[in-house]
């Protein structure tokens, strides 16, 4: 595991304004860094109060969170909310971030009015699972985001997928977009969790390696890659919020 050391050799917030360039330039300056001290440099050199984590307190979460509650317990965290979640999930999140202090953990809900005009029945995921992650996660990511220049998630290029060429740091609609785990193995998000005495999401227990919400996510058999029980059988394996938004409306 990282130890988290005093990043002193860089002096203040990255230069280029553009996030394109800034995402090089960060990309270049931060590449010796181990994760923990590239999250210490993010959230105290380059983006203070800038920056979110971005988590579903999900089945390898919890080694993000505990690194973020190390750098800075009070960074925001944002959770998407979308109302379909396993209750495990719900209770997983209330008790991870009491074990790691995290003092600002942000419930993020889908617009109720908008809701009730094109999901009124709770079922938009069986007809338009995209339109329903639309919905529920995309845009009130959106406007969780605003005011913030930089997030963090908890991507990994081991997932499989559009991940397998995930760098760790991106641009992505106008933010900086960074993935301090990216180039970890799942053997290293197992070390982690041993190391630090993490408790394991409930739903690992019994055949859940990727939790998203209930009605879109199943158990996998161990031949099959993690995120294999994501929109099972429905051809979709991402959720929306790691791909470009025109606009929101
Ligand atoms: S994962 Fe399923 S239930 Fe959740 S927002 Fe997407 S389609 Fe809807």
């Amino acid at each position: 595991m990282q130890e988290l050391s005093t990043v002193s050799s860089l002096a203040g917030a990255p230069g280029p304004a553009d996030p394109m360039l800034q995402a090089m330039h960060l990309e270049t300056e931060t590449r010796e860094f181990y994760s923990l001290e590239l999250l210490d440099f993010l959230v105290h050199r380059a983006f203070p109060g800038r920056i979110a984590l971005v988590s579903s307190f999900g089945a390898e979460s919890a080694v993000l969170l505990d690194m973020v509650a190390q750098v800075n317990r009070h960074i925001p965290v944002i959770f998407l909310e979308t109302g379909k979640h396993f209750t495990e999930t719900l209770m997983y999140r209330d008790r991870l971030a009491e074990r790691l202090g995290l003092s600002d953990v942000r419930d993020v809900k889908p617009e109720a009015a908008r809701l009730d005009r094109e999901d009124p029945e709770g079922t938009l995921w069986q007809r338009a699972p995209d339109r329903c992650c639309h919905l529920r996660k995309v845009l009130p990511l959106a406007q969780a985001l605003e005011g913030f220049d930089a997030w963090i998630t908890g991507r990994k290029r081991y997932q499989g997928g559009e991940r397998e060429r995930l760098p760790r740091v991106e641009a992505a609609e106008g933010r900086i977009k960074v993935n301090p785990l990216a180039d970890w193995s799942l053997q290293e998000i197992r070390n982690a969790f041993m190391a630090r005495d993490l408790p394991a999401h409930p739903l690992t227990r019994v055949g859940y390696p990727s939790i998203g919400c209930a009605p879109c996510t199943n158990p996998v058999i161990s031949r099959e890659t993690p995120r294999a029980g994501r929109w099972h059988g429905l051809g979709k394996t991402e959720c929306g919020i790691h791909k470009p938004v025109s606009s929101v409306e």
